[in-house]
Order: structure tokens, then sequence, then C-alpha cells
């Protein structure tokens, strides 16, 4: 008896499959395609006729109603309004649960990660968008934590959901990208300009990062103002929160050197001296397996 769990984010999905005690026996990641559905029952479906599954579990970057129905996912709109468990349900008869990306990665990390033994903390998402988990006392706590959104600069960039200065526009993975595109237009240099046959626009964050670590100043520039912006919104959760630890996850949070450690000083230097003492930021270990295990404990523990 196994078990699949699945995470959809705005760049990529992760398809993995999971024992009974736990063990990830294979995971797979590719690009978050456009016909999503199409795609997902073409996985499932290929599980199916390799072992026994018993269950589903699905985390998705946006909003998602206690029925399963993704109600908003600002960087998946394709999801909008879908209702996602009961369509994989009643396509494969399977047990199928759908929550929040975050929220199944705060389960994973608690469980099998940086949570264990810690009463109290805050996971963040860190990739094209940026979300959030909160966890207490066992369990994950019923708030939106929607940090993404959380404004750093009330007259700044217009977000997607409509308010102005959100997190998201300026310490994610896009505003990395959209940052650099942006700089390059205004007649700035960078070794970005020649990747991609010149078409620039198609650079990914991950490029960016790379390009920052050979040592491209205006890589390494970019990704630092994005790490100044996520200390800074580190340093609101610290001040309201205070957990014990805040874990980083997510794609972009691999980008270590600069970007995160960038964001740790700074969050630092911004919170209440009292408050961040005691504080660790770390590193998740689990950053491609933490939402789909987390995602299969949701589904067999609920
Ligand atoms: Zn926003």
């Amino acid at each position: 008896m196994n078990y699949i769990g699945i995470d959809i984010g705005g760049t990529n999905i992760k398809i993995g499959l999971v024992s009974e005690d736990y063990q990830l026996i294979s995971i797979s990641k590719f690009p978050t395609p456009n016909d999503i559905i199409t795609v997902l029952f073409d996985e499932i479906k290929r599980f199916l006729n390799e072992t026994h599954i018993v269950g589903i579990g699905v985390g998705v970057a946006g909003l998602v109603d206690a029925n399963g129905v993704v109600i908003e996912s600002p960087n998946i709109p394709s999801l909008n309004k879908i209702p996602l468990a009961s369509i994989i349900r009643e396509k494969f008869s399977i047990k199928t649960i759908v929550e929040n990306d975050a929220t199944v990665a705060t389960i994973g990390e608690a469980n099998f990660g940086e949570g264990r033994g810690t009463n109290k903390f805050t996971l963040l998402t860190l990739g094209t968008g940026i979300g959030g988990g909160f966890y207490n006392q066992g369990k994950v706590l019923d708030i939106p934590m929607e940090v993404g959104h959380m404004t750093i600069n009330y007259q700044g960039k217009l977000c997607s959901c409509g308010n102005n200065g959100c997190l998201e526009m300026y310490a994610s993975g896009r505003a990395i990208r959209d940052s650099l595109i942006e700089k390059i237009e205004d007649g700035e240099s960078s070794q970005a300009k020649y990747l991609y046959e010149g078409n620039f626009y198609k650079i990914k964050s991950e490029d960016v990062y790379r390009l920052a670590l050979e040592g491209d100043n205006l890589a390494r520039q970019v990704i630092k103002e994005a790490g100044k912006a996520l200390g800074a919104g580190l340093a609101n959760i610290i001040n309201i929160f205070c957990p014990e630890k805040i874990i980083l996850t997510g794609g972009l949070s691999k980008a270590k050197n600069i970007y995160t450690e960038t964001a740790i000083n700074e969050a630092k230097k911004r919170s209440l001296k009292g408050l961040n003492l005691n504080i660790e930021i770390v590193q998740s270990q689990l950053i491609d397996s933490g939402g789909v295990l987390g995602a299969v404990f949701l589904l067999r523990n609920q």
C-alpha cells in the first residue's frame, strides 16, 4: 500500500510515491504545465499501473477551502475555482485531499524536518510567490498566513492581488527575475543579456542566482535587494508572532549565499531585539519533498 503526494507550485510540480512508513520511494519534478489537470491525471494513472495506491494528498499554491476547492491561486490562475479534490476523487475513486501548499509543507517540516521538537515555528515557501504556515503546539494554525501579500512598501509596486507593495513584489523568484529584466532594459549590463540566445526575457530566477555566484554584479545586486526585502518581511513576522524558529523552504531558499544570508541579517537588524535574540532562522532540508510528505501525512491523519 502506497500513497501519492503532489506539490503544485507556480513554477514546478513535484509528485512523489510515499510508502506506509513515509519513505519517499520516488519523486519527480517538472515545470507546471498549462493543462495541469490532464498532466496530473496522466501522472496518477502511471503510478496506478505500477503499484497499489490508497490515497492522494495534494498541496496547491493558493487559497483552498475545506472541500479541496481552489478558491484563488494568483500564480496558477487556471486552477481558480476548480474543485480539485472531488475531480481527482471521482476520476480514480481514491481518497484525496487538497490543501494549501505552505500548509502541507509546514506539516512536512513538523513531522519529518526542521520543525521536529519545536513548539512554535513559522515556515516560509520562497518560490515564484511567497507563502507561509504557522505551527503551534502540535498543529498548523487555521489562519491564512498569506505572508507574500503583507505590505512592505505601502506606495510600492502593484501586485496581482490588487494591493501595492506586497512582499512578493520584491522578494520572490518572480520579483528577482523581473527586476533583473527591468535593469537590463534600462541599459545596465549583465551576462544575463546573452542567455537564451539573447532573449533575456526567458531568464529564470535560478539563472539570476547562478550568475550572481559567478560574479555578475547586476545579478548580485538584484538578489541582495530581494534578500533585504525578505528580511523586512521576516522582521514583521518576528515582531508579530515571535516563533522559536523560522524555516525557509522553496526553490529560492537554495540561494543561501547572498539572498538568505542578507535576509537573516536584515531581519535581525529590523526586528525588536527583545524578540529576536533566540530565534533561529534555518534552511529546510526537505525543499523538494516536504510538501509531498506533508500532503500524505495530512491525508492519513485528518
Ligand atoms: Zn499581493
